[in-house]
């Protein structure tokens, strides 16, 4: 497995500072926005105009007048920004960040998942590549997954992918009859339910929160169960003090910065998600000065996948 800093020790003070200079130098220069997600690195959280979940981030992408937009993600994010913004540039800092869940369900597969599940409404989880969107119906995130789900009033039936944890979640919220693909995410569906039980023992007030990425026997354990920006929401308003983190560990940082009067523990020192460690300044830096790597979709796709794209940004 590839070695991730993930506390960027190797890298001093003095040369995050000059650094961070430049990267708002050239995000300025180049009319630039830069949206991270909630895993990213602490540093490059702290850089972005927008830090947030899928959804938030699409629908910024969407509405943004810069010409470039920087995204600090993982390729299917950038992708989805370059399908909603084709008059953009759109930039990934490390073009080699995948997603398990992405790239573990081809066109093929979902070809023929949807002959074996003819009458069923194909539901594609935005963390899919662009060519799986233009196959689909319609797309959701984590925030909204049921919601898409339930909305789809002319079917009894639906093919929900890649994510087969997310999917089997959604289907005890609806009365669809939900099919899945065998496809999990590397970070979420590794936490164990021995993992859960211990950290509620160690911290017995604290209420644990945890993505519906990870394992039905692992969300039985959780007080609330949600995105990560449903999870920023529950901690605002639920009136607890401690709570377990069950989602990536980025999550974390985050958490903290935005309530440092509450405490948050990683459910697990191992939910890491090292596509999603793969920007560093330096990188975030290069990419501002030369605007590469470009994303790009070939319009053809891009077309299609924009239709179930706007079909859920239309769900409120
Ligand atoms: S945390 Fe999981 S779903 Fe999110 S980018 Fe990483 S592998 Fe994909």
């Amino acid at each position: 497995m590839m070695f991730v800093d993930i506390d960027n020790k190797n890298c001093s003070f003095e040369k995050n500072q000059k650094l961070v200079e430049n990267i708002r130098r050239l995000k300025k220069e180049r009319n630039a926005i830069i949206l991270t997600h909630n895993y990213q690195r602490p540093e490059i959280q702290d850089i972005g105009d927008h830090c947030g979940d899928s959804l938030g981030l699409c629908r910024i992408a969407a509405s943004s007048n810069a010409d470039v937009i920087c995204f600090c993600g993982v390729r299917f994010m950038a992708e989805s920004a370059a399908i909603l913004n084709p008059g953009k540039k759109v930039i990934l800092p490390a073009p080699e960040a995948g997603c398990s869940l992405a790239d573990d369900l081809s066109i093929e597969t979902l070809r023929t998942l949807k002959s074996k599940y003819p009458n069923a409404a194909v539901v594609c989880y935005v963390n899919s590549s662009a060519g799986v969107k233009a196959e689909s119906d319609i797309c959701c995130t984590s925030a909204n997954a049921v919601q898409v789900v339930n909305s789809l009033k002319d079917y009894e039936e639906v093919l929900f992918v890649p994510d087969h944890n997310l999917g089997h979640y959604v289907s005890l919220h609806t009365d669809k009859k939900v099919y899945l693909a065998e496809v999990y995410c590397n970070a979420h569906h590794d936490l164990e339910k021995a993992d859960a039980v211990r950290l509620k023992k160690l911290h017995p007030n604290a209420k644990f929160i945890a993505h519906p990425e990870c394992k039905p026997e692992v969300l039985e354990l959780a007080d609330f169960v949600s995105s990560t920006s449903g999870m920023s929401k529950y901690v605002g308003d639920s009136g607890a003090r401690e709570f377990i983190v069950g989602t990536e560990i980025g999550m974390v940082y985050r958490l903290q910065k935005d309530f440092p009067e509450y405490l948050f523990y990683p459910v697990s020192d191992k939910m890491i998600c090292n596509d999603m460690k793969l920007i560093t300044l330096e990188r975030l830096a290069y990419s501002l000065e030369t605007l590469t790597p470009v994303v790009e979709v070939p319009e053809k796709i891009r077309l299609k996948a924009k239709q179930a794209l706007d079909r859920m940004m239309k769900i409120k």
